[in-house]
């Protein structure tokens, strides 16, 4: 899923409460360390929306560290200016950055020698916050992770699986509420399934925090799943391309990328095209009590052996095969409990497991109020995809109101 929809209208309304992040700009900067002869980090351009998530994916050794490590000032640029909103970081003072930048590492970087509690306080404590606030902080943050407060806070980091440290980690981030989020192979060490519901839950918490964080992996599809936008990095963090996920993979800029890309770019991009984007096929169909003969020609005529009966409210109801039809009729047919069905916003990927799974190898689509679309045949899958090798179908953005209205 991406926000970037969501993102650009509050954009446009600035100030308004919904964005809690704030624009980076990198505006040439660049690394040269001390006795090498190549820049580390060689004047880079780049601007990262404020609310977005940019995921920066590159080779190792290419800089994606020294340049998260000079937006939060643990090194300094040798050339070049940083922005946040519109201040440039080295004027600021390093206490005022730390409030506007968390930062979170491989292996959630806790101290082992402080509780669990201790960890997430000690950006406020250097803020010199009040002991009641702090305290209520520490509360706050392990909720909003997840994990429970008093069972939790006096641990010590070893005391907790690594799931649960990275979870810390990203509480300790977030703990004085900064508008930046710095992400450095945040979830590289824990364990694949771990790792999945991390990257769901940084979704779900980004839907309320809106913070600007900049995310280094070298996983792309968990590039593909976080990000609004991904830059591919080269030596010198040299931007091949800075695109959204969808882009890159239908349109990789270079060899270079298709290489990041990989030979599963159309299997991916299943990932990222919803129902509606795809033209539906459709089914014949009847209303519970009609008469079926209208729907047995249809049903002739496309060459299926089953009609979709709905009820009165459009409602799919139950697949019934053409014997059944022609010797029971239509008047009573209950719903199927069974029946599968698929929303305008389930994405492609959804629809095939569906159908793999489903008697029918066809899968209905309802819309609102859960209203009969169409359906999604094999057929509907392998042109799509054809489609999108040919750059003809791009993927819709898919906002939090689209899964609202779906829901409903
Ligand atoms: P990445 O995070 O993409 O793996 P880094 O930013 O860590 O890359 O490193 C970029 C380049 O800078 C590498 O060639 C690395 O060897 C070099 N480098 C990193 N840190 C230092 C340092 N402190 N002194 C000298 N060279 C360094
Ligand atoms: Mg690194």
């Amino acid at each position: 899923m991406t926000r970037e929809d969501s993102t650009e209208r509050e954009n446009s309304t600035e100030g308004s409460e919904s964005v809690h992040g704030e624009q980076i700009v990198l505006d040439g900067v660049t690394k040269r360390y001390p006795g090498t002869s190549s820049a580390a980090v060689d004047n880079v351009e780049m601007t990262i929306p404020a609310g977005e998530i940019v995921m920066l994916v590159g080779p190792s050794g290419c800089g994606k560290t020294t340049t998260m490590k000079m937006i939060n000032r643990l090194i300094e640029p040798t050339e070049g200016r940083i922005l946040i909103g519109d201040e440039d970081v080295t004027d600021k003072d390093p206490d005022e950055l730390r409030r506007h930048v968390g930062y979170v590492i491989q292996g959630a970087g806790l101290f082992p020698h402080y509780t669990v509690g201790d960890n997430i306080a000690l950006v406020p404590r250097l803020l010199k916050w009040d002991k009641k606030r702090v305290e209520d902080r520490v509360n706050e943050m392990l909720d909003l992770v997840s994990l429970d407060p008093d069972t939790y806070k006096n641990r010590y980091p070893r005391e907790l699986s690594g799931g649960q440290q990275q979870r810390v980690g990203v509480a300790r981030a977030l703990a004085a509420d900064p508008p930046v989020l710095l992400m450095d192979e945040p979830f590289g060490a824990v364990d694949p399934i771990t790792r999945q519901r991390l990257q769901d839950e940084l979704l779900r918490l980004q839907v309320e925090l809106r913070k600007t964080i900049v995310f280094v992996t070298h996983d792309f599809d968990e590039a593909v799943k976080l990000g609004d936008r991904i830059a591919i990095l080269d030596v010198g963090s040299e931007i091949v391309q800075y695109d959204t996920p969808e882009q890159i993979l239908t349109n990789p800029a270079s060899d270079f990328v298709r290489g990041f890309v990989g030979a599963g770019s159309a299997l991916k991009q299943l990932n990222l095209t919803r129902v509606r984007d795809v033209k539906l096929d459709e089914a014949a169909y009847a209303h519970i009590g009609d008469d079926p003969s209208a729907a047995l020609a249809k049903a002739e005529e496309l060459g299926r052996s089953h009609i979709m009966i709905l009820d009165d409210k459009h409602r799919p109801q139950r697949w019934v095969s053409i014997e059944d039809v022609n010797s029971g009729g239509i008047e009573k047919v209950s719903r199927d409990h069974e029946l599968e069905v698929l929303s305008m916003t389930s994405t492609l990927n959804d629809a095939l497991d569906t159908m793999l799974t489903s008697r029918h190898r066809v899968v209905v689509v309802t819309g609102a109020k859960n209203r009969y679309e169409g359906v999604v045949r094999t057929e509907t899958i392998m042109d799509a995809m054809q489609a999108i090798q040919q750059g003809e179908v791009g993927a819709s953005e898919t906002t939090v109101e689209d899964i609202e209205e779906d829901a409903r």
